[in-house]
Formats: C-alpha cells, sequence, structure tokens
C-alpha cells in the first residue's frame, strides 16, 4: 500500500508534497507488517497517511510552510503524530500549507502554491490545501489537517473531500505549530465521514501537555453513523444565503438539503445575526494571538538566521525580515498594532465581546429548551475554487471568502465539509463544492451519522 501512495506521489505534479523519504516510509510499512502478523494491529495499522506540515514530525523536516523553518527537524513528535504512530499507520510525507496556517488558497506557502486536482488552474483552498488536495487526487488515502478560521473546511469544500474540524479542546495542540491558540483545531481529512470518524477515534483525547485539552471519555465517533435522520431538524441560518453567495454554490446546497429532507429531516430557518462580524472579529484576535505566538522566532533557539548582522538587535530584524513572507508580517502587525496600549480596549477586547454574542447566537439556535434545530447546514465557502493567482494581491479578498467557517471557529463548535455537487467556474475540469454541517459542542458523533447517511 505504501508503495502504491509513494508512486502516485512521486508522478503527481499538485505540489501537495513538501517532504517525501521512501526509506522512512517503507520502515514504518515494514513495522506495521510485523503487527498485523503479530495479531497486534488495530484499525488504522498499515494504513498510510500524511500530515500537513504544522505536525512537528521526529526524523523529518517541519517547515510550516515557511522559510523561517526550512531546514528544521524537531527532536520530538506532535502529540497527534505520536497518536498515530502508535496506532500504526505508514506516514507518507508532509504536506504543503500556507505560511504558518495563514491563509484560504494555500499560495501563502513559501513553497509555491498547491494545484487543486480537479482543475490545476485552481486553488485547493487553505491553508490545508496540501491534505484536501492530496486526499482529493488519491496520493494518500488520509490526512491530518488544521483549522484555525476554516482551513480544513474550505479546502475539503474546494477539493471535494470531507473534513471535520472537531469542537475545541478535543485534539491536542501539543507539537502542533501555533497559529492562534485560542482557535486552532486539530482534525482529519478523508474521502468519507466514516473514515474521519475512524481517524478521530485515534487523534482525539486528553493531553496533559495541551493546557486547553479537555477531559473526557473515550468516545467511539462512528457509534452512531446508522442512525436514521428521521425528525432530524436542520437549522437553515438566513445569514449564510444572502448577498456574496455565488449562484451555482446556492444550487448545490440547497439540492442537498431537499436530499436531507428525503431522507426524513425537517428544515428550520434560523437566524445567526452576528455572523458578518466574525470576519472583522477573527481578523483582530486572530493576528493578535499570532504576533504573540510568533515572537518565539528571532533567529537565537531554532529557525533562520541571517548571515550578516550588527549586533543582536540586527540579526532579530534580519532573521525575522529575510524569514516570514508577506501575509505572516501582514498579520503581526496588525496583531501587535491591536494589542499596543492605547489600542487593546478598542480592538482586542471588543472583538473578544462580540466573538461571545457570536457563541451566544449558535448557543440559542442549539442547546436549550428553546433550540430550534440539532444541526445547522449551509455552504463552506461562497464560491467554488477560485483561479490560481486571482487573489494574490489582494489580502481582504482572502479574508471576505473565509465568512461562513469564522464563526464556527470562533464560537469553538464542530465543523464539518461534505462534497455536495460542482459548480461553474471551470475551465481545464470541474470545481467541487461543501456543504458544511455544523453541531453543538462534542456533537462530533452526530455530525458524521448525518453525513454519512448522505454519503
Ligand atoms: N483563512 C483563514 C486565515 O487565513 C483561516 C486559516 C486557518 O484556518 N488556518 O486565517
Amino acid at each position: 500500500l505504501a508503495t502504491l501512495f509513494l508512486d502516485r506521489i512521486e508522478a503527481s505534479d499538485l505540489n501537495a508534497f513538501l517532504h517525501v523519504d521512501r526509506e522512512l516510509t517503507l520502515a514504518q510499512a515494514k513495522a506495521a507488517d510485523a503487527r498485523l502478523a503479530g495479531n497486534d494491529a488495530g484499525p488504522l495499522t498499515g494504513i498510510p497517511i500524511a500530515h500537513k506540515d504544522i505536525f512537528v514530525t521526529r526524523g523529518w523536516r517541519t517547515t510550516a510552510g515557511s522559510k523561517m523553518l526550512e531546514n528544521y527537524v524537531s527532536p520530538f513528535d506532535a502529540t497527534v503524530v505520536e497518536q498515530f504512530n502508535a496506532a500504526g499507520t505508514v506516514t507518507l510525507g508532509k504536506l504543503n500549507c500556507d505560511e504558518f496556517a495563514m491563509g484560504s488558497g494555500n499560495e501563502n506557502s513559501h513553497y509555491g502554491p498547491v494545484k487543486n486536482p480537479w482543475d490545476k488552474t485552481a486553488v485547493p483552498g487553505g491553508s490545508s490545501g496540501g491534505s484536501a488536495a492530496a486526499v482529493a487526487a488519491r496520493l494518500a488515502p488520509a490526512a491530518t489537517a488544521t483549522d484555525t478560521g476554516g482551513s480544513i473546511r474550505q479546502p475539503a469544500s474546494l477539493c471535494g473531500v470531507t473534513g471535520i474540524k472537531p469542537t475545541y479542546g478535543s485534539v491536542s495542540r501539543f507539537g502542533m505549530i501555533a497559529f492562534a491558540s485560542s482557535l486552532d483545531q486539530g482534525g482529519p481529512i478523508a474521502k468519507t465521514a466514516e473514515d474521519c470518524g475512524l481517524l478521530l477515534n485515534a487523534m482525539t483525547g486528553f493531553d496533559e501537555r495541551d493546557s486547553t485539552s479537555m477531559q473526557r471519555p473515550r468516545e467511539n465517533f462512528n457509534c452512531a453513523l446508522n442512525n436514521t435522520l428521521q425528525g432530524l431538524r436542520i437549522g437553515v441560518p438566513k445569514e449564510f444565503f444572502g448577498a456574496g453567495l455565488a449562484a451555482d454554490v446556492e444550487q448545490a446546497v440547497r439540492a442537498a438539503l431537499a436530499e436531507f429532507e428525503k431522507l426524513g429531516a425537517t428544515l428550520v430557518d434560523i437566524s445567526l445575526p452576528k455572523t458578518e462580524l466574525s470576519i472583522p472579529v477573527y481578523y483582530v484576535i486572530a493576528p493578535a494571538e499570532a504576533s504573540s505566538n510568533l515572537s518565539r522566532f528571532d533567529g537565537v533557539r531554532y529557525g533562520h538566521r541571517a548571515a550578516d548582522y550588527k549586533d543582536l538587535a540586527d540579526m532579530y530584524k534580519k532573521s525575522r525580515a529575510e524569514g516570514f513572507g508577506d501575509e505572516v508580517k501582514r498579520r503581526i502587525l496588525v496583531g501587535s498594532y491591536v494589542l499596543s496600549h492605547g489600542y487593546y480596549d478598542a480592538y482586542y477586547l471588543q472583538a473578544q465581546k462580540i466573538r461571545r454574542l457570536i457563541a451566544q447566537d449558535f448557543q440559542s439556535a442549539l442547546e436549550g429548551d428553546n433550540r430550534q434545530c440539532d444541526v445547522i447546514m449551509g455552504p463552506v465557502a461562497p464560491t467554488v475554487a477560485w483561479d490560481l493567482g486571482d487573489k494574490t494581491d489582494d489580502p481582504v479578498a482572502n479574508y471576505l471568502a473565509d465568512i461562513f467557517t469564522l464563526s464556527t471557529s470562533l464560537a469553538g463548535l464542530p465543523g464539518m465539509s461534505i462534497p455536495c455537487g460542482f459548480g461553474q467556474g471551470e475551465k481545464n475540469g470541474k470545481r467541487p463544492v461543501g456543504l458544511q454541517i455544523i453541531g453543538k459542542y462534542f456533537d462530533e458523533a452526530r455530525l458524521l451519522n448525518v453525513a454519512h447517511q448522505f454519503q
């Protein structure tokens, strides 16, 4: 199996993989074979998997898509990687992504953009563009990814595969290179909901090395896959279907909703009035946290160090100027600004207050005696994948494309993307559309059930 996928990866021109190492992979495959022969195997033993290059991996380089970490090899494994290794998966390599996971099109990677396998003139989405493209092109049966404001769901949508961002706190962030710590969450991208459930079974769980890790009993996420959808109430937020939503995306999403009605579900009109505010709120909070997290890259301990410098301050400045790309610098500037004296109250604190209101919108729809629905559905992204190069000079155009994924992240809720059809805009191939399914806290098993019944 590992050889089959390695051969495909070698023959591919998508730029989905940043590091491949046949020897390392085949050594792991041999170990898995031994476990299979010795009756010491679990459901994932011997299954090839690829990791987003933001999870640190012993023996492999981990760059986070940045020049800053071009030659970085971690001395330890991220918890997620450790868990998969223990389950016996075989690492195929490390996947391209936007630099420090900042982006929506994978065009902010220092190592070049990833191509969308459905149409190589289109972006794969981001920041987990390598993960989604690799699974869509069958270069890997499954991949890890991270989602801070949509980076699992949006590339899954744009590449026509399935991805789930679990409830914040479910997957350990230890060894997952930090972007915005109160939002970052790992999760799987795979072909189906069932596969995602198997992967979640391996990658979730309490980790004392992550202070926001949740202490909960182990769960089998695939326990409810075959439950009927009879009586399921699906909330359809009007704010997810307003101006800005492309007609072809709306059509595919509405057709999917009609399918769910046929499966016995009822559609309920709901309102999440603060949706629009999620863009300004996220683009204050995420850069603020990023500016703090990225201060560790100083050229002293690890990462890029400038060749020539006058003194220590000059070394910091030059190393950071050379090591970070434009989008990362933009966020450090914005983040430092909103956290600075005199602006903290005006921007950062305000954003935190609105974040709470955004979470309350979801709470009143999904929880309590007056709840209106069991899950929420809508589009993942306002359009199908755009052309490579179309939005590279326009950061705000990239930010606006995150409108339907940011609020779920700000609230810490689980969200999922499943393929639901194709839109127009094709040049050389079809461009997929994803359906987003959002649930209450820790309701992943239900989301997977709902998705599985559709798939
Ligand atoms: N597109 C969003 C951003 O650039 C989300 C990225 C992510 O989820 N990592 O911040």
